[in-house]
């Protein structure tokens, strides 16, 4: 399970922050969703906490059974609905380097800026996730009221 020290940098893929927001303990295995829990409780306990934004597998993926030798297959890596578009699209969005390091509260902030509920809805439309409701609600309220 998720065992980093206070010191290291937790990589997160940039649309992974979307489905911190809309997270309510569901996910594809026990063990992923006790891995998310961990990661989030990191987060309430140090919200200015750094992290690197990536477009590839990250801490959360580290526990998902789609994640096959770090590398995400779930989609096509490119495709138009991959979870490395809907990273870099965000990113863009964002104006976030993949690869950057940020405060993960800084992170958020520009989320409650810059992402709007049809930006989220285009980029997450094939998520099996997305179509629960739980994603919108989470951007719907933010970080500060999860
Ligand atoms: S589906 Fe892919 S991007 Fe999403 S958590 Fe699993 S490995 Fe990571």
């Amino acid at each position: 399970m998720f065992l980093k020290d206070k010191t290291e940098v937790i990589e997160i893929r940039a649309h992974h922050l979307l489905c911190i927001l809309g997270f309510c303990g569901l996910g594809y295995s026990e063990e992923f969703v006790a891995n998310l829990k961990k990661i989030i409780t990191v987060f309430r306990a140090d919200e200015s906490r750094e992290v690197i934004l990536i477009h590839q597998c990250d801490d959360v993926c580290k526990y998902c059974p789609h994640n096959i030798g770090g590398s995400c297959q779930k989609n096509n890596s490119f495709a138009e609905n991959s979870p490395t578009t809907m990273d870099l699209n965000l990113l863009e969005k964002l104006g976030i380097s993949s690869g950057a390091v940020v405060q993960f509260n800084r992170a958020m902030a520009l989320i409650k800026e810059r992402i709007n509920l049809n930006f989220m809805k285009s980029i997450c439309r094939d998520c099996e996730w997305e179509n629960l409701g739980y994603c919108e609600e989470g951007l719907k309220r933010g970080w500060s009221l999860l």
